[in-house]
């Protein structure tokens, strides 16, 4: 154990972004590789944005993705009374000030610098007020404000983990609000509060918070508080470089999820967006990359968040993943499908083994079972029009289908070996390549021209099945001609 503490502090928003995902994993990642601890807090105090649905879809999706978090969730929304007493001690260190400067004033300052095409800045008016105009103004029931009391010159400056040596110049930075007039915090000052009653020391983000960083240090030293250490990740952006939105369409983690994203993938994928082991392994599981996960494989470049590359993950995932646990897990998929009920595939367990062992080669997702797989379940498919053109045809075929279909029909057991035997001696009887024979019945039995070996799916669809479903196709090659 360490005194590591790291958190992640989502604000809810009913979408449960990747990139916010992604700095879960590595909060997550650093508190397991360190033995410290991972604490979740929920930044909720944007009412509109903060309902219970919205703050599931985040918890939910951690949990799927297997990011156990040790403390917490904490919601900020509930920890109100926490934030004034902090405001008060800086008031009376005099490292802030009340500001009775009304949103009129500010506002017309504001739109005075626009027109002369400066920025804005407060001008600090309310700073260097003497106690006794203070309290006038409070006797006077004025509203205030509560400002940090900011350095005038100089540079702002912190070590970052991954950037580096951060500077900013204090001119550019004015004395912001920490408290609004009607006493609830602004959000930086509620995050150092927060921050430091989670005794929080390693403060891990996306490098979109650089910014605030540089005012949260501020009220870290005026509240004579030791800063954390800070590591800044790189953005996810698109293959096109731009970054990863919802507007754009972009998915969520619970529509990677509902797409049939396995969680390990995910993690695996996400894991590798901004760090890497520095070799050249891609497929790491939670404990490898636990056992070398450090900043210091961490790249400040932005990283590309592809989801071409992201499928091809997730179908090595499906690929290596044990069938029990594949039966299970695209059971909800088949069901959503309407292919079959839950008793149903609980009932052909030992089938269900096969037919995913047939399938898991070819699908990229947990839904391709069911779109792939689609004839394993229902015999009412169309044949696809292009295989049809390609493969049904040839006067010989309807009678050389129905002798395979015969043959075939001897044997009640119908072993993918037997099948393949039977397929090819009917080519050598008729004097084809056993191609010629294979195409059109793969397309009698399944609809499609593509898919697992003809003789597994043979072997699963088992005897009946298939004579039906030649028998169909013959019917159907017949009224063709
Ligand atoms: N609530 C912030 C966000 O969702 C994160 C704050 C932080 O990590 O300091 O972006």
């Amino acid at each position: 154990m360490s005194d590591i503490r790291v958190r992640i502090a989502p604000s809810p928003s009913g979408y449960f972004h990747v990139g916010t995902a992604r700095t879960a994993i590595f909060n997550y990642l650093y508190a397991r590789a360190k033995g410290g601890k991972f604490v979740l807090r929920i930044e909720d105090t944007d009412v509109a944005r903060s309902s219970k649905e919205m703050v599931d879809v985040i918890l939910d999706g951690l949990k799927w993705l297997n990011v156990e978090w040790d403390e917490g969730p904490y919601h900020q929304s509930r920890r109100q009374d926490l934030y004034p007493p902090y405001a008060e001690k800086l008031l009376l260190s005099k490292r802030a000030y009340r500001c009775f400067c009304t949103p009129e004033e500010l506002t017309a300052k504001r739109e005075e610098a626009q027109k002369n095409k400066q920025t804005y800045q407060y001008d600090r008016k309310c700073r260097d007020l003497t106690d006794e105009e203070v309290d006038a103004n409070l006797n006077q029931g004025k509203k205030f404000t509560v400002r940090l009391k900011l350095p005038l010159e100089g540079e702002a400056e912190f070590h970052d983990e991954v950037l580096g040596e951060m500077k900013k110049a204090y001119e550019d930075l004015d004395d912001f609000i920490i408290v609004r007039s009607d006493g609830s915090p602004i959000y930086n000052f509620a995050v150092v509060v927060d921050d430091i009653l989670m005794k929080i020391t390693h403060v891990i983000r996306g490098n979109d918070h650089v910014a605030n960083t540089f005012k949260q240090n501020e009220i870290y030293d005026a509240l004579d508080v030791d800063r954390p250490v800070y590591a800044h990740l790189p953005l996810l952006l698109r293959p096109d470089r731009s970054k990863v939105s919802k507007r754009k369409g972009d998915k969520s983690v619970t529509e990677y999820r509902e797409e049939g994203i396995l969680a390990e993938a995910l993690f695996n994928y996400l894991a590798l967006l901004g760090w890497s082991p520095k070799d050249d392994r891609e497929l790491m599981s939670e404990d490898e990359i636990v056992k070398v996960f450090d900043f210091k494989g961490i790249n400040p470049t932005n990283a590309i968040f592809d989801p071409v590359k992201l499928n091809w993950m997730n179908s090595q995932y499906v690929m290596k993943a044990d069938n029990h646990t594949l039966v299970q897990i695209i059971t909800p998929y088949l069901i959503e499908a309407d292919l079959a009920t839950k008793y149903w595939i609980e009932t052909r367990w030992q089938w269900m083994l096969k037919v995913v062992e047939a399938l898991k080669e070819r699908c990229t997702t947990l839904k391709d079972f069911a779109e792939n797989g689609y004839y394993f379940f229902k015999d009412d498919f169309e044949y696809d029009p292009k295989g049809v053109k390609k493969r049904f045809k040839g006067d010989d075929l309807p009678d050389q289908l129905d002798s395979v279909r015969e043959e075939l029909k001897k044997h009640y057991e119908l072993r993918k070996e037997t099948a393949e035997k039977v397929v090819r001696d009917k080519a050598e009887e008729f004097g084809v390549k056993p191609a010629a024979l294979i195409h059109p019945i793969r397309l009698s039995l399944t609809g499609v021209t593509g898919g697992p070996g003809l003789f597994d799916i043979i072997e699963i669809l088992g005897q009946p099945e298939v004579d039906k479903r030649l028998s169909r196709a013959i019917e159907f090659i017949r009224n063709l001609n």
